[in-house]
């Protein structure tokens, strides 16, 4: 058969909270050529737990792999010309597994779980004046469930299986990551036990200065640190796969997801920034080599590093943990919409919440209040309200959301931003996109190829020595293709609806308490 010459690719697996990705582009020209999705259970075991099955998750990755490259075969493309693997995944997913048997000790506990409440508030109690920024200096992060250092103290508090394996030796833990590359190079028969900067930089018990794990932090929160992974640089070879199609191509890009949708929307300078909505939505901007300090409740974090002798960027980030969450809660909880794409319908059918504000504080509130005790809240019912004003409320709920974030952030630098990048999945919601310009009151853009943090991996996949298939300098870089959503309502209207929506916050907020 007639083999398509295209030159070397580069694949990317995405591993999000609520899916897992398989995709491969071309190096030269960015293109995506093939890819495949599956989705992955959550499970809620208690009232603010979330987990997920580790197995799962990884046999999502093989079963996206197999069949993406099936697509390829059939497009008469040769998966030969696969010259390495970028990793990006859901960040500070806590995982401990055992390394002799190679099996997960318990369930992945998901950065939105709540568990970890009482020990937060704990350890927050106990430093001087209640000052949940008591670590910040080091980790750039406040004391919160949403880090990886208080799920695993709760798994060697609760977990007798956790427990035994650390005191036989045996405990190994990880980001999402770190467990898929132990695993995708080896397992128990040597798999590679690594994260990347941008992975650690999430876990509050590492240096974001010096780049290593701390040995203070580790023992603030009494973590033993032979069961942390080796810190490595965001691109270089960390391992071969040693099973399936793949078999001998290097993984040799990782990245936390919103990093590598920073790196995919190529935010390379100083001063630029994205936001990516998917289960969560995530504001980062570059700030350069240096590490900048939020006074406005955002978190400092390891931007990306892409290479063992390249300097580390950093970026303020700004979280929030509940955005296409809610979409499916609206689904799988109250049923008023039987898939996530009709709820722009829905919400479109009125094109008004009719004054109803919904505040889905379901994981306490992130950026920039960082309240765990916070509740979700809908408020403004009248009568007249039906399920289409909700879908809206809905809507403008991750729009408000932004706009806290975006405020923080430019009042943190300085400088506002004069128009948004977008990625992810919820963006394919054109209404949203149109109400986040509106209530921005700035421009917001959105590439063709939605992909971007897929691409983020595979760029720092194809960019590591020893690959070399991807070149990052600034004018080898792709144009990118995109799509602008002009604000189209008065700033006096959107200022109207923002201060409600102030509001209700402050109902939300200190609901148990
Ligand atoms: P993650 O990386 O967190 O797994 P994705 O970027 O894959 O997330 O986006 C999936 C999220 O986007 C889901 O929470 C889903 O509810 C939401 N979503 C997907 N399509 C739409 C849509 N058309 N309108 C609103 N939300 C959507």
């Amino acid at each position: 058969s007639n083999r398509i010459m295209l030159g070397p690719l580069v694949a990317a697996i995405d591993q999000g909270t609520s899916s897992t990705r398989f995709l491969v582009f071309n190096a030269k020209t960015a293109e995506l050529l093939s890819h495949h999705q599956v989705e992955i259970k959550q499970s809620f075991p208690k009232e603010g737990w979330v987990e997920e099955d580790p197995k799962e998750i990884l046999q999502s990755v093989y079963e996206c792999m197999d069949r993406t490259c099936e697509k390829l075969t059939q497009l008469n493309i040769d998966i030969s010309n696969i010259k390495a693997i970028g990793v990006t995944n859901q960040r500070e997913t806590t995982l401990v597994w055992d390394k002799e048997t190679g099996e997960p000790l318990y369930n992945a506990i998901v950065w939105l779980d709540l568990r970890t409440q009482s020990t937060v508030e704990r350890l927050i109690s106990k430093t001087p004046g209640r000052n949940k920024n008591h670590l910040k200096h080091k980790t750039g992060l406040p004391i919160s469930t949403y880090f990886s250092a208080v799920k695993l103290r709760w798994l060697l508090d609760n977990v007798d299986e956790v427990a035994e394996a650390v005191v036989t030796h045996r405990a190994m833990f990880g980001t999402v990551d770190s467990w898929l590359i132990w695993c995708l190079t080896g397992g128990k028969s040597g798999g590679v036990h690594c994260t990347d900067v941008t992975n650690a930089s999430r876990t509050m018990l590492f240096n974001i200065h010096t780049l290593d794990w701390d040995p203070e932090l580790c023992k603030y929160f009494d973590i033993p640190m032979e069961i942390l992974p080796k810190v490595r640089s965001s691109s270089e070879i960390y391992g071969l796969m040693t099973s399936g199609s793949l078999t001998g191509i290097p993984i040799s890009g990782c990245l936390g997801d919103q990093s590598a949708a920073l790196v995919g929307q190529m935010c390379f300078q100083d001063g630029q920034a994205k936001n990516t909505y998917g289960t969560g939505c995530f504001l980062l901007r570059n700030t350069g080599a240096k590490p900048v300090m939020s006074d406005h409740g955002l978190l400092t974090t390891v931007a990306y590093k892409l290479g063992r002798d390249k300097p580390a960027c950093y970026a303020l980030e700004g979280s929030v943990a509940i955005a296409g969450a809610v979409v499916r809660w609206l689904k799988d909880n109250l049923g008023i919409i039987q898939t996530s794409t009709e709820l722009e319908k829905l919400a479109a059918s009125v094109g008004t919440s009719y004054g109803c504000y919904f505040v889905p504080a379901f994981s306490g509130l992130y950026a920039p209040y960082w309240e765990p005790s916070a509740r979700g809240i809908i408020c403004g019912l009248t009568q007249f309200t039906n399920r289409s004003h909700l879908a809206f409320a809905a809507l403008e709920a991750v729009c408000f959301q932004t706009r806290e974030i975006l405020d923080a952030m430019n009042q943190d630098s300085g400088i506002p931003l004069t128009q948004l990048q977008v990625d992810g999945g919820m963006t394919s919601n054109r209404l949203l996109m149109q109400l986040q310009a509106d209530i921005l009151c700035i421009p917001v853009v959105k590439p063709s190829m939605p992909e971007t943090t897929a691409l983020g991996a595979a760029m720092a996949a194809g960019a590591a020595e020893g690959v070399s298939v991807w070149s990052l300098r600034p004018e080898d870089l792709s144009e990118v293709t995109s799509e602008k959503f002009e604000p189209q309502i008065n700033p006096e209207e959107s200022e109207f609806r923002y201060a409600r929506w102030k509001k209700a916050v402050q109902r939300a907020m200190n609901w148990e308490t």
